[in-house]
């Protein structure tokens, strides 16, 4: 293409609130025949609620909150965010009543922890647990896989060395989701759902909006592993993804793009920043590169 063709293109990219990080880009975007979309924040909303929760028996409700609420509170990942707001809004309405977390520690892809009035808090998905050897009774382990059948993120809450409660989250597919992904097949596209989610709920929201395949519960590590196996068996891959842990798969991807408010470190990984919040942009950016390019089909 020519100079004048690839300017013509980053302006109408701006236009569609689509940013090319250089013209290497564009040429990628052209070449994809692979779009592996991360789930939390980038297919859904990110914006999730809190639905359900059960504790062991002598644990009141309100004090698992508390105590997750706290540790939650310091993290910044969609999970945790829903956790905190929870706790916040049943810890008698003031917003500055969740106790303080000392000693906080983020385990990406897994969850959190800390030690909160005096006991060690844990929170965060099984993988978590069972790598710590902390023991989940099983009446909360059977809640659990109810929850994720029905297509909730669920999440565990251990104190002093044991789970003393599960929590279930629900999240929303963005309404742009199901006609992107339509349109993404349209353009010979194959798509992947990526996860460090439990399988049954990303199997849910895979058959919402029409992804064709599902790869969940792995950690941001494996998000990388994951996108190379890709790219071994010849296929050219996109990444789509909004968050820290996808920063890594973004930069490994042929072409990588950050969706929405994305986090800075995605946005420094990405080659194209998609500023809407809107996942249409990703079968428009494949459609600006190929009409600039001269490929359209
Ligand atoms: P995704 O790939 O869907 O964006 P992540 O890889 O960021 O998800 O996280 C994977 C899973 O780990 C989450 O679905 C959640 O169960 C758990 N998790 C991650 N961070 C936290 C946290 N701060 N608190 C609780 N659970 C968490
Ligand atoms: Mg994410």
């Amino acid at each position: 293409a020519t100079p004048t063709a690839l300017m013509a293109a980053s302006g109408r990219g701006a236009q569609l609130g689509i940013f090319l990080k250089g013209y290497q880009a564009l040429e990628s975007t052209r070449e994809v025949d692979t779009v592996v979309l991360d789930k939390t924040g980038t297919v859904t909303t990110g914006g999730m609620s809190l639905t359900d929760v059960r504790c062991v028996s002598d644990f009141p409700r309100e004090r698992a909150l508390r105590l997750a609420g706290a540790v939650e509170h310091a993290s910044e990942h969609a999970v945790a965010a829903a956790v905190a707001a929870a706790a916040r809004a049943e810890s008698a309405g003031e917003a500055e009543s969740l106790p303080t977390v000392e000693g906080f520690v983020n385990e990406p892809g897994l969850g959190a922890r800390g030690e909160v009035e005096g006991h060690r808090v844990l929170v965060g998905r099984t993988k978590l647990f069972t790598d710590r050897e902390v023991p989940v009774p099983e009446e909360l382990d059977r809640k659990r896989s109810e929850w994720e059948s029905a297509g909730r993120t669920t999440v565990l809450v251990g104190c002093d060395g044991v789970a003393v409660a599960v929590l279930a989250l629900s999240d929303r597919v963005k309404p742009s989701a199901e006609a992107a992904v339509r349109e993404l097949s349209r353009l010979g596209m194959s798509t992947v759902l990526l996860t460090g989610d439990n399988e049954a709920t990303a199997r849910s929201v895979a058959a919402e909006v029409g992804i064709d395949e599902v790869v969940a519960g792995v950690l941001p590590g494996e998000k990388v592993a994951e996108i190379e196996r890709l790219r071994e068996r010849g296929r050219r891959v996109a990444m789509v993804g909004d968050g820290v842990n996808d920063a890594p798969a973004l930069a490994t991807a042929e072409l990588g793009l950050a969706v929405g408010a994305g986090t800075d470190v995605a946005i420094s990984a990405a080659d194209l920043i998609l500023v809407r919040d809107d996942l249409a942009a990703v079968p428009d950016a494949i459609k600006l590169s190929r009409r600039t390019l001269g490929t359209i089909r």
